[in-house]
């Protein structure tokens, strides 16, 4: 059994429900009140995928720009990072273009996920699945619909993500071999 930690960032708006989708995944617990993240805070949580043994440490903070100065040391060493928008939201959904180019700006090869949030909420939702699924698909990603509030997809978007992780890392690491194989013959 292989051992690995990756940390993963949670980004977008405030309000969309990082830290209920983290707390949701980890406890297995939602709030409906809301409580304003002030810095950043850390979870932990593992999964056993395959034959794999992972810890995910999970990044939460608050969205304002007012953490503006923290945030690089938020992005330092992340393997992979959601990207999320609130489905009864448009202005979050619109201004998914500026945590992205933040993310990639900070994090050069980083493993992302876009999350469409709060599908619970049906009747208010204004961001259609076939439009999340659109800019993810132009992104060249992979996207998931969640309600922290239900629990749906909650799991599965975590295990998805570490799975991506996982298999770049065993590609970049059978490339890392074949260099060193090919150099030796
Ligand atoms: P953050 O600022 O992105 O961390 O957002 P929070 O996790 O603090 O959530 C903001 C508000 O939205 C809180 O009142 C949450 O209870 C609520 N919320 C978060 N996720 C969901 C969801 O999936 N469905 C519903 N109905 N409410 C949610
Ligand atoms: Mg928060």
């Amino acid at each position: 059994m292989s051992q690995f930690i990756f940390k993963i960032i949670a980004i977008g708006d405030g309000t969309v429900g990082k830290t209920s989708i983290i707390r949701r995944f980890v406890h297995e617990e939602f709030n409906p009140k809301y409580v304003k993240t002030i810095g950043v805070s850390h979870a932990l949580k593992r999964l056993f995928i395959g034959d794999n043994d992972v810890t995910l440490t999970i990044w939460d903070t608050g969205g304002q720009e007012l953490f503006d100065c923290v945030r690089p040391q938020y992005y330092r060493g992340a393997s992979g990072g959601f990207v999320i928008f609130d489905v009864t939201n448009k202005d979050s959904f619109d201004h998914l273009d500026k945590w992205f180019n933040d993310l990639n700006n900070q994090c050069s090869g980083i493993t992302i996920i876009v999350i469409g949030n709060k599908i619970d909420l049906e009747a208010d939702r204004v961001i259609s699945t076939e439009e999340g699924e659109q800019y993810a698909l132009q992104k060249g990603v992979k996207f998931f619909e969640t309600s922290a509030k239900t629990g749906e997809n909650v799991i599965d978007v975590m295990e998805e993500l570490a799975k991506l992780i996982l298999s770049e890392r065993k590609v970049k690491t059978s490339e890392k071999t074949k260099k060193t194989v090919d150099k030796a013959t």
